[in-house]
C-alpha cells in the first residue's frame, strides 16, 4: 500500500476501522481530550528577540471562582504575518518562561551602595521613578545650544522600548517623551 492508499483508506475508515486495524472512534475521542481542547486562547508577543513573532497561549480555567488560571501551552500563531504560526527553539520554549519559580513578579529595587535587591510596591515604584524622571529632567534640561538655537531639549533621559511594546503603547511612549523634550529613543523591535 502506498502513502495516499494509507491516508485516502484511513480517512474512509472514519468510525470504523483503518487499514491497520484500529479503531478510529477511539482516536477521535483522544483527540478530542487534548491538553488544549478547553483553554482560552490569548494572542501574545514573544518577548525574547526583536522579531517579536505572534505566539497563542492556552490557559486553562473557567474563571470560575477558586480556580486558578494555568498556562498549559504556547505556540506560533498561525495569523500572526511576522512567523505565521512558526517558532524558533526559543520561542517554543516560552512556556517554561511563564511557569518559572525565577520569574520576577513585582517591581525590585537595588539602592545606591547596596549589595541586593529589595521588593517594593507598585505604587512606590511609580513615585521614585516620577521623583527621578523631574529631578533628572530639571537638572539636564537645555533651552538653547551652544549656538544660542532653542532646542528645548533634556539630554538626561533615555527610553528603550521592547518587542512587546504595542503600537499604541509606542504611539504614548514617544509622546510623552517628546513632552518632555527627551531626544534619546529607540525600540527593541524591528517591526
Ligand atoms: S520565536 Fe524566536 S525568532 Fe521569534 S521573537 Fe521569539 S526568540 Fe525571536
Amino acid at each position: 500500500m502506498d502513502r495516499r492508499t494509507f491516508i485516502k483508506t484511513t480517512i474512509v475508515g472514519g468510525a470504523a476501522v483503518s487499514a491497520f486495524g484500529f479503531n478510529l472512534t477511539q482516536v477521535r475521542a483522544q483527540t478530542q481530550a487534548l491538553k488544549i481542547a478547553r483553554t482560552t486562547e490569548t494572542r501574545s508577543t514573544c518577548p525574547y528577540c526583536s522579531v517579536s513573532c505572534g505566539v497563542i497561549i492556552h490557559t486553562i480555567g473557567d474563571r470560575a471562582k477558586n480556580t486558578t488560571p494555568q498556562v498549559v501551552h504556547v505556540e506560533g500563531d498561525p495569523d500572526h504575518p511576522i512567523n505565521r504560526g512558526t517558532l524558533c527553539p526559543k520561542g517554543a520554549s516560552l512556556e517554561q518562561d511563564i511557569l518559572n519559580e525565577r520569574r520576577l513578579v513585582k517591581p525590585q529595587v537595588r539602592r545606591p551602595g547596596s549589595d541586593h535587591w529589595e521588593d517594593i510596591s507598585w505604587d512606590d515604584a511609580i513615585n521614585e521613578i516620577a521623583q527621578k524622571v523631574k529631578k533628572t529632567r530639571d537638572e539636564t534640561f537645555v533651552e538653547q545650544d551652544q549656538s544660542g538655537h532653542t532646542v528645548n531639549r533634556c539630554e538626561g533621559i533615555g527610553w528603550s522600548g521592547g518587542c512587546t511594546d504595542t503600537n499604541e503603547l509606542n504611539f504614548l511612549a514617544v509622546k510623552t517623551m517628546r513632552s518632555m523634550g527627551v531626544c534619546y529613543f529607540e525600540t527593541q523591535a524591528r517591526v
